[in-house]
């Protein structure tokens, strides 16, 4: 809640039934406007002032540190920004734009620590896209904890030998009839909160010879044994976040843990096997959700480089003027600019498509995703040469801000993935 308060159980089941169930199909949805609400920008410069205030005065010390910024998180659990509610409030809205809206300023404020606060939201949305109602109302409060003791989620798709090609995870899930549990095996890699979340979901497989059409979620609750934190991983970038392995050693999770339910995947099976097209499958349907979303993180981070950028151009002074008057560092100042706006206008048409039904019968959010993480890496990297010599050092802020925006390049979907997407979506063929 944005006042600091908490919400009640009666509010929570609000929140919960406003997002729930399938978004609304567009001719009564909201049409698109770049015109945000009076509500909208109150959130907008909500989420502005504590990135400027508490978000940006600490990116340095916790990218230096490489550590998980509890102290950060507590303040955003504190101040309401950091909850199930409010999550549930900017999902909610049906234009689709507050939530790019919000992460573009939380992570203009540091993607690290941004990262740090929304990790969390990709299993959210896991349990959101497949859990039942129940389950959505068990677990997605878990994953945030309360504003006193916050905790994180992770959503553990990946594995060693399986990034781009989700369809080779090789964790199983065996189903034991008598004791009504899963029995998960395998290893995941490079999980956001891996191993310090409070809830897990992963992605295990149920019948490999399916490839990721055999796939299923599964929440592993809190304390589970068998699930332990791996190695964690030392990162060029978005060093405030937590990554590392999962490893999963005959870790039993009640049958209940299987989001969905046993009736739904076993229907679902049973049409793969028939040789019918299954609707989902189970990690791409996360990250189709989640695209427009990263790429609004991106665009945060690019947006803060350029403004960086500018005002530095305005006051250094090379031969008795200003870098800005001369017309090199001018125009890439400008180009910087209309690639933010444009990657922008992407990613609010992607995000808003999304939350009214729209299909992507062009891959719209594999484009927003692709473009920004583009542009994020484009964009800082001419802020570096925009400052210079200070620009490649630690002591002012553009050289992180490269580091954190190279990993939009790559996770959740390369670039190259991304373009794959977009080339079959529109060509309709199994292009390679
Ligand atoms: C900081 C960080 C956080 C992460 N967080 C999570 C998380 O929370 N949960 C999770 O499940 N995963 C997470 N990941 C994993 C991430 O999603 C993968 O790294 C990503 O999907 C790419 O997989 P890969 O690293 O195995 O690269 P690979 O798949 O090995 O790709 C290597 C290169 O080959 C190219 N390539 C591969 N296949 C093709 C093809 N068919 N056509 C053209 N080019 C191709 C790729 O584009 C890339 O350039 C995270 C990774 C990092 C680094």
């Amino acid at each position: 809640m944005r006042d600091g308060t908490t919400a009640t159980g009666a509010d929570a089941d609000e929140i919960l039934t406003g997002i729930a169930g399938e978004p609304p199909v567009t001719d009564e949805g909201p049409a698109f406007t770049l015109e945000l609400s009076q509500d909208q920008k109150d959130i907008r410069d909500w989420v502005h002032g504590f990135a400027e205030g508490v978000v940006r005065p600490a990116a340095h010390e916790w990218d230096e540190r490489e550590e998980t910024p509890w102290p950060v998180i507590q303040e955003a659990a504190k101040i309401g920004l950091y909850s199930f509610e409010a999550m549930g409030q900017f999902w909610a809205d049906d234009t689709g734009l507050t939530l790019p809206v919000v992460n573009e300023e939380l992570f203009w404020g540091d993607a690290g620590i941004g990262m740090a606060i929304m990790g969390t939201t990709l299993a959210v949305a896991a349990i959101f896209g497949q859990g039942t109602p129940e389950q959505l109302g068990e677990w997605i409060p878990q994953c945030f904890g309360t504003a006193e003791e916050p905790k994180v989620a992770a959503f553990c798709a990946s594995e060693p030998d399986a990034g781009s090609d989700v369809s080779a995870i090789r964790t199983t899930a065996k189903y034991d009839e008598a004791k009504d549990e899963w029995v998960i095996n395998g290893q995941k890699a490079w999980a956001t909160n891996g191993g310090i979340a409070e809830v897990h979901v992963v992605i295990a497989s149920v019948d490999r010879e399916l490839g990721s059409r055999g796939h299923a979620a599964f929440v592993i609750p809190p304390g589970t044994p068998g699930c332990e934190q791996g190695a964690k991983v030392k990162k060029h970038g978005l060093r405030a976040s937590h990554t590392a392995d999962v490893h999963l050693d005959d870790c039993r999770v009640p049958g209940s843990c299987l989001l969905g339910g046993k009736e739904k995947l076993d229907e679902r099976l049973a049409r793969v096997r028939e040789g019918k097209k299954a609707k989902s499958q189970a990690a791409m349907q996360t990250f189709e959700a989640s695209r427009p979303t990263v790429g609004a993180q991106a665009l945060g981070i690019a947006r803060a480089a350029y403004e960086y950028s500018l005002e530095y151009a305005k006051e250094r002074e090379q031969f008795g003027r200003s870098i800005i008057e001369n017309q090199a560092s001018a125009f890439a100042l400008a180009d910087m600019k209309l690639e933010i706006d444009a990657a922008r206008l992407l990613v609010w048409r992607a995000a808003w498509m999304g939350r009214n039904g729209h299909k992507f019968e062009n891959a719209e959010g594999s484009m927003s995703k692709l473009k920004a993480g583009e542009v994020a890496v484009w964009v800082t990297e001419r802020a570096i040469q925009i400052l210079g010599g200070n620009g490649y050092t630690r002591e002012f802020p553009v050289e992180r801000m490269h580091r954190d925006a190279k990993i939009y390049t790559i996770f959740e979907g390369t670039s190259e993935i991304q373009r794959l997407v977009i080339a079959r979506a529109i060509s309709g063929m199994q292009i390679r």
